[in-house]
């Protein structure tokens, strides 16, 4: 029987246990905290969103490098992983916005179905085993010492360098480059921004803002994000974070379904004599969270066509990224150039690696986990292939 050790238990290792055991490898899968998939389990506290229910092109085309993960989620779709849910009993529903949730909404069904799968399949799992070298074999410090083990198949599923308390540390790294393997830097992505609020925000402080548009350099987003204590963030925030970590300018269009002059003749009709807040809320419905950035970012608020025209494209100064263990996702990692089309290491016959520790990004709304797994399903598949 043909040895496979799979290292890192997040949601791209598990699918390549689960595509190597079906295949008949007696397969390890080593990971160095003490219990399997806590940063999967975090994803689901907001809701696990596993998928996007789009277009495959428009879906591939989400991915940056498209061109490298195009043929990857093709080959396990969104409706491959709705398909591969339901095959865990697991429902699942499409949500706003067309990303895909199981009806339990959390991942901790989930795990525990698909952990039972690979145990029937005869998965062995060693937990507080942490990766520490790559000699002659891959050496793990664990409870009873250094244990090294030399595998026919290895699957990096090490993750990627963000909420390093889960798991996450991007301390692969070192090892890697140590093996002359090229490893583009990590960089947040999908990350909030800071921003120094005055006290009067204080009572915003978690506030969806709903329905507008943000900009940031060549980069729009129709959506929502949430005020925090800390600055800015959530999904249309997480949208345009490429731009923000470049440090480019963030506008937001409260109001994208109306043109400047419909804003200017509807603040006309209110009289003069109500505060401006006052006005703002009876003529053009705007909520508190909505006036608050408003008065916050351009007090003193001019009257007229001025006013319209900022209701329109508000800039939102910030002082910078929140630090990259906030993001929700990191891009940066090994290089496509380091790897085979099946995501073996050229240098390393054998040796592949997946998920999150690879060099890609992609916006939040599912193309995360899904790729993750499509990837894992990958290289699993090009070992089986290969037949080593
Ligand atoms: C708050 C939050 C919410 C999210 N929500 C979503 C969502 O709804 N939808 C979505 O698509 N994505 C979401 N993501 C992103 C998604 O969770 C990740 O992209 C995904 O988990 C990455 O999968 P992975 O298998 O590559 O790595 P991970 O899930 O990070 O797993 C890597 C594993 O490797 C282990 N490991 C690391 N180093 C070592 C070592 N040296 N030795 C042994 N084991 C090691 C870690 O402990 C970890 O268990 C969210 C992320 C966060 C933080």
């Amino acid at each position: 029987m043909k040895t496979a050790l799979i290292i890192g238990s997040g949601p791209a290792g598990l699918m390549a246990a689960e595509t190597l055991s079906a295949a008949g490898f007696s397969v390890t899968v080593a990971e160095a905290k003490p219990s399997v998939g806590r940063k999967f389990l975090m994803a689901g506290k907001s809701g696990l969103n596993l998928t996007k229910d789009e277009d495959l092109s428009k879906f591939q085309a989400a991915f940056d490098p498209a061109s490298w993960m195009t043929p990857i989620v093709a080959e396990f779709s969104p409706t491959d992983v709705a398909d591969w849910a339901k095959g865990l009993r697991q429902e699942v529903f499409t949500g706003s916005s067309l990303r895909v949730f199981p009806k339990a909404m959390k991942a901790s069904p989930l795990l525990r179905a698909w952990m039972g799968r690979l145990n029937a399949q005869g998965v062995q799992l060693q937990t507080r085993w942490r990766w520490v070298d790559w000699k002659d074999g891959f050496v793990f410090d664990t409870p009873e010492g250094s244990q090294t083990n030399s595998p026919d198949v290895c699957i990096l599923a090490l993750g990627g360098a963000s909420w390093a308390r889960l798991g996450s540390d991007g301390a692969w790294a070192e090892i890697l480059k140590a093996k002359n393997i090229e490893v583009t830097p990590f960089k947040p992505a999908n990350m909030g921004v800071i921003v120094n609020w005055s006290p009067h925000m204080e009572r915003h402080f978690g506030a969806p803002v709903k329905g507008v548009v943000l900009k940031s350099g060549k980069l729009t987003h129709k959506g929502e994000f949430v005020i925090s204590a800390r600055g800015l963030e959530g999904g249309g925030i997480y949208a345009v974070s490429k731009a923000l970590w470049d440090n480019q300018p963030l506008t937001v269009d409260l109001m994208p379904d109306w043109e400047a002059t419909k804003i200017f003749a509807r603040m006309k009709q209110q009289p003069v004599k109500q505060s401006l807040a006052n006005r703002l809320r009876k003529a053009l419905r705007l909520d508190p969270a909505k006036i608050a950035l408003l008065q916050e970012f351009a007090r003193p608020l001019p009257e007229g066509m001025e006013l319209a025209k900022l209701i329109k494209s508000l800039p939102m100064k910030y002082d910078g990224p929140r630090p990259m263990d906030e993001a929700i996702s990191t891009a940066g990692g090994v290089a496509q150039s380091a790897l085979t089309d099946g995501l073996m290491f050229k240098d390393h016959p054998g040796v592949y690696a997946v998920g999150e520790m690879l060099d890609w990004e992609a916006p939040t709304g599912g193309y995360l986990i899904n790729a993750c797994l499509a990837t894992g399903r990958w290289a699993a598949q090009d070992a089986i292939k290969r037949g080593v």
